[in-house]
């Protein structure tokens, strides 16, 4: 793992880059000029606070806002980052810590408001070792927009007066205002821009619900014969495996994981980049270093960890703008193993709810009944998106209101006090006495037997869906039984109702029932 990648787990606790993320962390870390424009929401800040790590010295951050500059600084204190800010709304015990922390050369990032650079904080910051200035809110220079603030205009002295690199961030991306930042921050000298939207149109997106997985891959591979692709599995057993059936079936295919020595991983990455058509099956250990621009297509095996993995994986496609595919497969075990791994981390509670909500926006755009780009986009902060390359645009999903399914599945599992998995609760709304369900007495339920309706595999894919809208939890301490949310309640009480994808269960009947 490089360095930039290291910090990002071990400080941030983001398993990937998002979109756009690590271009700019890379200029900005090598001391370039840079000028970023991302969507709010797009991760900016990330983008100097991680080179601020990867660099000597200081880095100052300029922001308009004291209420965000404290957070950020609280929130880099909390994962063990020297960070401090000097704002009108200090007390001056934070003042004082702040300068001794810059005297001692502990402090890695110094927040200030634009109005202290007013009040000769330029004597200051040359002496302090400053190494790089990040201007968030750049547009903030412009005179002509709507947030423009005269104290902004003082940077581009601070930039010639230390003759450091200067990062500055916007969303706001008109064409006017970009000609601005650079006549007043960067002095005329154009900056890196980095301002290209997150759509990668050239890559097909699908994913499909896993039945036969092994099956659904092969035949995957089998579409694209002779192109060079990625499968990416969950476990280092799983790439052996499936490289064996790959290589069965007569395809060129190498496994790849965390587990092989140096020298084979090597030789296994040298032989993808050479070679064409060379399948290989990894686990994400696979790609960091990877840089093969004709790659046509990625499958994933098993549900990545979250949905900035996903775009980071599934982004290795397609890099020579030629049409690539992909595929995600996934499942109610990928569901509980996600979430188990999260509960069972070591990662604080804020940061584990932060990690449940990456995964429900993944487990969201899996479940998704409409354009999953719009979707996947939507999540990064880009509103204006156009598709016509996702599976759900080429063929749009049979929406059903599946309102009454899954009022019937919840009463199944309150019922039965949030101890039983799918199999029994499916076993219970369809009336099948088993032995557990005898053993138990839940054929004296009322919801015993109230869900004859649809069939075994149809309810599975019911209950999948409802784990994917995150309405149902596997809990770790209860052997992954199937709880109820909070986001369930308003179904249950009858103030909401819900759609869930017919096709799907269409096509899980069908596979039993082959079409005539
Ligand atoms: P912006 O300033 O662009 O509006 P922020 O820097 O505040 O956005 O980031 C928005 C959110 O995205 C934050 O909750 C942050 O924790 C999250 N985030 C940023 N980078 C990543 C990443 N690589 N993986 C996951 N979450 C991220
Ligand atoms: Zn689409």
């Amino acid at each position: 793992m490089t360095g930039a990648a290291t910090l990002l787990r071990d400080v941030f606790g983001f398993d990937a880059f998002r979109p756009g993320q690590e271009e700019i962390v890379d200029a900005v870390t090598a001391g370039e000029n840079v000028l970023a424009i991302m969507p709010t929401g797009g991760g900016k800040s990330l983008c100097f606070q991680l080179p601020a790590l990867m660099r000597e010295g200081v880095t100052v951050v300029i922001s308009p806002l004291i209420a965000l500059m404290r957070d950020q600084v609280r929130a880099l204190q909390e994962a063990g980052v020297c960070a401090g800010a000097l704002t009108s709304g200090n007390t001056p015990e934070e003042t004082d810590a702040v300068f001794e922390a810059l005297e001692a050369g502990r402090l890695r990032l110094l927040y200030m408001a634009p109005e202290r650079l007013a009040s000769g904080a330029a004597g200051l910051l040359r002496r302090a070792g400053v190494s790089l200035i990040a201007v968030d809110e750049a547009h903030c220079v412009s005179q002509w927009g709507h947030d423009f603030r005269p104290d902004y205009l003082r940077i581009g002295a601070l930039r010639r007066d230390l003759g450091v690199p200067l990062a500055a961030f916007t969303a706001t991306a008109d064409a006017e205002t970009r000609v601005e930042i650079t006549e007043k921050l960067f002095g005329g000298e154009q900056p890196r821009a980095f301002l290209h939207g997150f759509d990668r149109p050239n890559i097909h997106l699908a994913f499909a619900a896993k039945n036969g997985p092994r099956q659904q891959i092969l035949a995957f591979a089998d579409a694209r014969r002779g192109q060079s692709g990625i499968v990416y599995c969950g476990t280092r057993a799983k790439t052996e495996g499936l490289a064996g059936a790959l290589r069965e079936a007569g395809h060129t295919a190498l496994h790849y994981h965390g587990g092989m020595d140096a020298e084979d991983r090597r030789i296994a990455e040298r032989r993808f980049q050479q070679e064409d058509g060379l399948i290989v099956v990894a686990t994400v250990a696979f790609g960091m270093g990877v840089d093969k621009p004709d790659i046509r297509w990625v499958a994933h095996a098993d549900l990545p960890k979250s949905i900035e993995a996903y775009y980071q994986e599934i982004g290795r496609a397609g890099r020579d703008g030629a049409p690539a595919e992909t595929l995600t497969l996934f499942g109610p075990e990928d569901i509980r193993l996600r979430r188990s791994q999260i509960d069972e981390g070591l990662a604080p509670p804020e940061r584990r709810a932060a990690d449940h909500a990456r995964l429900n926006a993944l487990l969201g755009l899996a479940e998704a009944l409409k354009c999953r780009r719009e979707t996947l986009l939507g999540y990064f902060g880009e509103a204006e998106v156009t598709c016509g390359s996702c599976d759900l645009c080429d063929t749009p999903p049979d929406v059903f209101d599946a309102t009454v399914a899954v009022r019937k599945a919840l009463s199944a599992i309150l019922r039965t006090e949030e101890w039983f998995g799918a199999g029994h609760l499916i076993d219970i709304l369809l009336g099948n006495r088993t032995e557990k369900v005898l053993q138990r007495g839940h054929d004296q339920l009322p919801t015993f037997g109230v869900g004859t309706e649809y069939d075994k595999r149809q309810w599975q894919t019911i209950f999948r869906q409802m784990m994917g809208h995150d309405l149902l939890r596997p809990d770790p301490d209860r052997h992954g039984a199937l709880r109820m949310t909070d986001a369930a309640l308003p179904v249950l009480r009858d103030q909401a109702t819900i759609s869930l994808r017919r096709d799907s269960v269409r096509a899980a009947a069908n596979t039993r029932r082959p079409a005539v």
